[in-house]
């Protein structure tokens, strides 16, 4: 099974293609959002940082996710999310993937229609007590009894930076910054499109299936 880079707009699945590959096929999930947060916890200047919406140094960040690609076990998939950022980022991490022998990998630009996207950002609804995400805009994502939690029965809140002019900010940001980067992998030929625009995410996952084998 190859490796897999998602590159994706927020709220485009890149959670839910993660998880059916953890689950399904015992991928290890490497998000920089979440190994920063953790370093964020000892590290007030970096919790500013990230707070501010900026991205962090270039030389951190590759650092970082150097230092976990070394711990990889051999023959184990795994995921990365969140990086890279830059087109900078994508040529550093094939000098790091290259030296490691990792270059089995192949680029998954999820594909979702700005105005459905933003759909999505509308009926997102999250928990409050133990932070699970429901999706009342997207089938079989939603919570069995409306408004409440599944898991601990909480009542579901709005994030505060679900709004629009939020995701707004997000989705320009991101395109601005990833733009050069398709075109990188693109050109390099390692470059996969798959749709998840469906409510139903069946037919996606069936897709994502056959792109890493
Ligand atoms: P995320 O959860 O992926 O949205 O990341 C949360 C924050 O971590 C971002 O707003 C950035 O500050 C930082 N971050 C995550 N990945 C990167 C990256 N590849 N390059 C620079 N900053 C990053």
């Amino acid at each position: 099974m190859k490796n897999v880079i998602f590159l994706a707009p927020p709220l485009a699945g890149k959670g839910t293609f993660s998880e059916y590959l953890v689950k399904n096929f015992g991928y290890l999930h490497y998000s920089t959002g979440d190994i920063l947060r953790k370093k964020a916890n000892e590290d007030k200047q970096l919790k500013a940082l990230m707070e501010s919406g900026a991205l962090v140094s270039d030389d951190l960040i590759l650092s970082l996710i150097e230092e976990v690609l070394q711990k990889v076990p051999k023959n184990q998939p795994f995921i990365l999310d969140g990086i890279p950022r830059t087109l900078h980022q994508a040529k550093k991490l094939d000098i790091i993937l290259n030296g490691l022998n990792l270059n089995q990998y192949v680029v998954i630009n999820i594909d979702v229609r700005k105005d459905i996207l933003i759909d999505r950002v509308i009926g997102r609804r999250s928990c409050p007590n133990c932070h699970r995400v429901f999706n009342i805009n997207i089938k079989g994502f939603g919570p069995k009894v409306e408004g409440v939690c599944d898991d601990c029965s909480s009542v579901l809140i709005q994030r505060e930076d679900d709004t629009l002019e939020s995701y707004e900010k997000r989705y320009q940001s991101y395109v601005e910054s990833t733009s050069p980067v398709i075109t990188y992998y693109k050109e390099k030929g390692c470059l996969k499109v798959i749709s998840n625009e469906k409510s139903d995410q069946t037919e996606a996952l069936q897709i994502l299936r056959g792109v890493i084998s």
